[in-house]
């Protein structure tokens, strides 16, 4: 009994140790100054701040949304922390020529390109599914198949430079909760088609990096109004969100989880669905 109480906890301690190791910080904010960056969903969230962080450290940043005036408002905050340049390119992801042109506008204007971070994501209504596959498909083309796109157009470019392609996904691509079905399918097709991508850029060497990142309650202004009087769960700050997504970029991880809970979720979610069920439905007011 002793002695198997004593091996569990070195092997608690072996475990600890061995996360702490590989989750260790090996980021050096200086392998960014210079580089060539693409955000798309910077006029505002999680986006915006990405592009703030990259300008701090010195990056030449174009971003992507569909209002102007804020990424106008955005791209000269870029140069006032120190962007090397800071430009924008509008596109509607939602039309499905968009994605493709945005992604050769920004490597013109940057002469090539070193980080696409694929960010931005339609608005999709917290609430009980109504019925209405129109949308479904609509904010599929937004957060999927724009990804999709713009990924093909963007890996010629990143193998050259061997750069790096971050994809933002989301705790409910990993796990469903109830009132956000068609957000939560773009996001479980995020993680197939870009975890198999990943396999198979693997698989033929290629210099390019892909990160999928899995995130939980940001405290964005959009999805604070969604959830407000739904739920108690803590938001985490935007801005550690968005160095989350840059440091994991950076530093070529495959898969990252910001905030840890997120991983702790994904790797128990099929221990005790029945229990894991129970826990989702009463963090939720319905
Ligand atoms: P957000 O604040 O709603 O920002 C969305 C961005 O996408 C905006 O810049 C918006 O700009 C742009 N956008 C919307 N529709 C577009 C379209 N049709 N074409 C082009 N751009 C469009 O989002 P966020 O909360 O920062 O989330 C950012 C990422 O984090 C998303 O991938 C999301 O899934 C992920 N995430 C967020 C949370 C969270 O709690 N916030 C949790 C998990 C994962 P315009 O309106 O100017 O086009």
């Amino acid at each position: 009994m002793i002695i198997g109480g004593g091996v569990s906890k070195y092997l608690l301690l072996a475990a600890v140790a061995l996360t702490a190791y590989v989750w260790r910080d090996t980021f050096d904010a200086e392998s960014v100054r210079g580089a060539r960056v693409l955000v798309t969903g910077a006029s505002t969230g999680i986006g915006e701040q990405v592009a703030y962080h990259y300008a701090r450290m010195g990056a030449q940043i174009v971003i992507t949304a569909r209002r102007e005036q804020s990424l106008q408002m955005v791209a000269d905050k870029c140069m006032q922390l120190g962007a090397q340049k800071a430009l924008y390119v509008t596109g509607d992801m939602s039309v499905p020529s968009d994605p493709e042109r945005v992604l050769h506008d920004a490597v013109n204007l940057l002469g090539g390109l070193d980080f696409l971070v694929l960010n931005h994501i339609g608005n999709t209504p917290f609430s009980l599914w109504d019925g209405d596959s129109n949308h479904v498909r609509t904010v599929m083309q937004v957060n999927f198949v724009s990804y999709v796109s713009m990924a093909a157009a963007a890996l010629p470019v990143l193998e050259q430079s061997s750069g790096c392609l971050v994809v933002v996904s989301s705790l409910l691509g990993k796990m469903a909760t109830p009132f956000m079905a068609p957000y939560s399918a773009t996001k479980f097709a995020l993680n197939g088609f870009f975890g198999t991508l990943q396999h198979e850029l693997a698989m033929q060497r290629s210099n390019a990096s892909l990160t999928i990142s899995i995130l939980g309650l940001i405290d964005t202004d959009s999805a604070m109004e969604k959830v407000r009087g739904h739920t108690n769960m803590t938001a985490y700050p935007a801005s550690d969100a968005a160095l989350h997504l840059i440091k994991a970029g950076a530093t070529r991880q495959t898969e990252s989880y910001y905030p840890a809970y997120t991983y702790l979720a994904c790797m128990t979610r099929d221990w005790f669905p029945y229990f894991r069920d129970l826990v989702i439905q009463n963090s939720y007011t319905y």
